[in-house]
C-alpha cells in the first residue's frame, strides 16, 4: 500500500471575519491500535458542534458547521488513511480523509465533555466479513476448548528492559511464556505464543494473532525496571486495561508501547472513549487470579517475593485484543534481590505455575467468558 505522507500546515487567517467564526485546531494525530483501527485525534481550542458527512464509503470530511478552522498543526495520513484535504467551501472548512478503497469502514465518534477532543475511530471490515458475523458467533460458543495466547515481552532487535548480571527482558519472557505454555497444554488447554523465538513480533502482531485465533485470554509477560530507587523498589505486578492517572504507571506504559508520553496522553484519552466494561471487568478478575497464584507460587523459591498489587494502565497490547487481557511485570530486573531470582530458571518455572494456574482458575470460574466473545463491543 503506497502511503504518501503529506505534510500539509494551513495557516488560514481571514482578515474580516470575527474571531468567533474561527476555531483552532491546535493538534492533529492519527493512532493506529491495530492494522484495522485508527484513531484520529481532533484537539481545537473548543467546538461546540460538527458535522460528519460520508460522500462514499472510502471518501468523508468533518467540518465545523459555518466556522473556518485555522490548522496550525501538520496533518499526516497515517494507518489506512490514505490522504488529508483541507478546503474551505460555503463559508466553512472541511477537512476530507480519503480511506484505503475497497474495504467497508465504520465509524465511532466522540467529542468530549470539555469539547476539545474530537476523536473518530475507524475500523476497516472486508467487506464480506460484516455478513459472517451470526455463524461465526454460533461456532465460537460451541467450541469447547479455550483458546490462550501467551505474548512473551519484546524479542529480537527489542531487548526490553536490561538488569543486572547481563539479564535481558526479552529472555526472561521467553523463558517463563514457555513453561505457561508447557503447563497450560499439558492440561489440556490449546495455546498460541506470539513468539517462541529470539523474535521482534511487532505489538500490533501480537494483537493480530490473539484476534485471528479468537483467544478467549490473553497474557502478555514482561519483567519491570525502577528509573528510581532500584534498591527499595521490587516485587509483582499484574496490569489490565484502562485509563489512569498514576504517574510511574503511565511511565511504564510508555516504556513498554514504546511511546512518549504525550503519546500515552492520547492513547488514556481513546480508551475513555471505547472503553468496554465487559472487557474491563473480566479483565480484572483475570489479573486478580494470576496475581494471587504468582504470589503463592513465586513465594515457595523466592521467600521474600513481594506483591505491590493489581493495577491499571493504557498498555497498547491490551487495548486490541477482543478477549480478557492482563500484563504480568513479574519483578524488577535492576533490583538487586528480584534480579537474583529472575535468573533462577527454578523461580522462573514457579512464576509460570502461578500464571497458568491463574488462568484456569479464571476460566472455570467464568464460563461466560468464553461463551459470549467479548469481542462484538470492540467492534460496536
Ligand atoms: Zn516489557
Amino acid at each position: 500500500m503506497l502511503k504518501a505522507i503529506i505534510t500539509l500546515v494551513f495557516v488560514l487567517f481571514t482578515l474580516n471575519s470575527e474571531a468567533s467564526s474561527i476555531v483552532h485546531l491546535k493538534r492533529f494525530g492519527i493512532l493506529s491500535l491495530s492494522p484495522s483501527i485508527d484513531n484520529l485525534i481532533f484537539t481545537f481550542d473548543r467546538i461546540d458542534r460538527y458535522r460528519f458527512i460520508m460522500l462514499n464509503d472510502h471518501y468523508w470530511y468533518v467540518a465545523v458547521p459555518e466556522k473556518i478552522i485555522r490548522i496550525t498543526t501538520p496533518m499526516i495520513p497515517k494507518g489506512n488513511v490514505e490522504r488529508i484535504l483541507v478546503r474551505i467551501i460555503k463559508g466553512e472548512t472541511r477537512i476530507f480523509f480519503k480511506m484505503e478503497p475497497g474495504f467497508k469502514y465504520k465509524f465511532r465518534i466522540v467529542l468530549s465533555k470539555n469539547h476539545h477532543f474530537l476523536i473518530i475511530r475507524v475500523e476497516k471490515h472486508e467487506k464480506e466479513n460484516l455478513v459472517k458475523s451470526t455463524f461465526e458467533r454460533k461456532v465460537t460458543k460451541l467450541k469447547s476448548k479455550p483458546v490462550i495466547v501467551i505474548d512473551p515481552g519484546h524479542g529480537g532487535k527489542d531487548p526490553g528492559a536490561m538488569g543486572l548480571f547481563g539479564l535481558k527482558e526479552k529472555n526472561i519472557t521467553l523463558s517463563i511464556g514457555k513453561y505457561v505454555a508447557y503447563f497450560l497444554k499439558k492440561d489440556g488447554y490449546k495455546v498460541y505464543m506470539t513468539r517462541t523465538r529470539d523474535t521482534y513480533p511487532t505489538l500490533a502482531d501480537r494483537v493480530r494473532l490473539a484476534n485471528r485465533v479468537k483467544a478467549n485470554v490473553f497474557v502478555s509477560i514482561h519483567v519491570n525496571y525502577a528509573p528510581r530507587d532500584r534498591l527499595r523498589v521490587k516485587g509483582l505486578e499484574v496490569y489490565f486495561l484502562n485509563t489512569t492517572s498514576d504517574k510511574r504507571a503511565l511511565e511504564l506504559a510508555a516504556r513498554e508501547n514504546g511511546m512518549s508520553l504525550s503519546q500515552i496522553g492520547d492513547l488514556n484519552k481513546i480508551i475513555l472513549s471505547l472503553i468496554q466494561t465487559t472487557k474491563i471487568k473480566y479483565s480484572k478478575v483475570l489479573a486478580s487470579d494470576i496475581y494471587r497464584y504468582m504470589l503463592i507460587y513465586g513465594k515457595q523459591v523466592y521467600r521474600s517475593y513481594v506483591g505491590k498489587g493489581v493495577r491499571q494502565a493504557p498498555f497498547y497490547v491490551l487495548v486490541g485484543t477482543r478477549c480478557p487481557s492482563v500484563l504480568v511485570e513479574t519483578g524488577f530486573i535492576n533490583n538487586p534481590s528480584d534480579a537474583i531470582f529472575l535468573r533462577n530458571d527454578r523461580f522462573r518455572r514457579a512464576l509460570a505455575r502461578g500464571i497458568a494456574k491463574g488462568i484456569e482458575v479464571f476460566l472455570k470460574d467464568n464460563r461466560i467468558s468464553f461463551a459470549e466473545p467479548l469481542g462484538r463491543s470492540l467492534k460496536s
